[in-house]
């Protein structure tokens, strides 16, 4: 528990805001939380939701009926959305199909919660048969939308939502949630909530999930052969990633915090590493590269994360991030 009683590491300023709102009885009617993925937008939407359940003392109490309702998945007024895993999109049928489950009063309590996850993948005809619940939401409803950005979202959607953004963490307090919450050994944590780049739910996944780490290194390696390979190769791999959005994002996420680092030391700056472990390979890149190159590869690699994410021509934008002119490693 962090001094908010809400089981949360960091994000005390959202936090604290949602508390005094839900204190006071003044929740809006519509949330967007922002932040990069793994950072903790669902589990402070999670949170909300399971304070506003809640039947105990001090809210939440994780014993009560509804509490336990919520922890199974099985809370009546808790609506969840993601993006459908055939399309990848969030789609107008699933909007519809929200709007007729909350026109109905609460089940159980005063509220029902809308929990709409990955939010910047709503197509626009979805997006917009939103815009009609948000303008005249019911009384007992609360929407929270996830999203890692605000700007890739329609203007009159973001108009109508509080928006809640959350940064990334200091890797010291993800290092010390790891350790006194996960029983994580010092050496692994500090190497986690590096890895993480602040990102709490990340770092987690990471201590559950020894897979993810082998990804990673995998990710890596695959970078390292791009390379050296030549520019019909690199087209190949961009047309595969184009076609597996979640593997791209995965990706472009390890080659964001990558070239970040290169940047850094190119720049002569002293600061942590995300990769600490890989740190030979990208001292090497970053005297070949220079500041102004690496920061173009940053720049590129997250206008590449921005065009998947948006779903415009991503697989052109992993075609300009994989032309560039790059050094090789070894
Ligand atoms: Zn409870």
């Amino acid at each position: 528990m962090n001094e908010t009683g809400w089981d949360i590491v960091g994000h005390e300023w959202a936090v604290g805001l949602l508390q005094r709102a839900v204190a006071r009885d003044e929740l809006f009617h519509a949330y967007l939380f922002t932040g990069p993925p793994g950072v903790g937008k669902s589990t402070l939407a999670l949170t909300l939701a399971r304070v506003l359940f809640c039947a105990g003392e001090s809210r939440p109490c994780g014993n009560c009926q509804p509490c336990r309702l919520v922890a199974s998945g099985n809370h009546p007024d808790l609506h969840f959305l993601s993006p459908e895993s055939r399309s990848g999109q969030m789609t107008i049928g699933q909007i519809r199909d929200l709007q007729r489950q909350l026109a109905l009063t609460p089940n159980m309590g005063r509220r029902r919660v809308a929990i709409l996850e990955g939010f910047e993948r709503a197509n626009p005809s979805a997006a917009n048969a939103l815009l009609k619940t948000l303008e005249e939401p019911p009384p007992y409803a609360v929407l929270i939308l996830l999203s890692p950005d605000s700007d890739v979202l329609l203007p009159t959607v973001v108009s109508r939502c509080q928006v809640i953004s959350l940064r990334p963490l200091p890797a010291s307090l993800i290092r010390r949630a790891l350790e006194e919450r996960h029983g994580v050994d010092p050496e692994r944590a500090r190497l986690l909530a590096h890895l993480s780049g602040g990102r709490m739910g990340w770092a987690v996944r990471a201590v559950q999930d020894s897979t993810l780490l082998q990804r990673r290194q995998r990710r890596l390696e695959e970078l390292s052969a791009l390379l050296q390979a030549p520019l019909v190769e690199r087209f190949r791999y961009a047309a595969q990633m184009a076609r597996d959005t979640e593997l791209a994002g995965e990706v472009l996420d390890v080659w964001a915090s990558w070239w970040r680092d290169v940047m850094l030391l190119a720049g002569g700056a002293k600061g942590p590493l995300t990769n600490p472990d890989r740190g030979e390979e990208l001292e090497k890149l970053a005297a070949r590269l220079g500041p102004r190159a690496a920061s173009a590869l940053v720049d590129a690699t997250q206008a590449a994360g921005e065009c998947l994410r948006r779903n415009v021509n991503p697989r052109l934008a992993l075609e300009v991030l994989l032309a560039f002119d790059l050094p090789r490693i070894s």
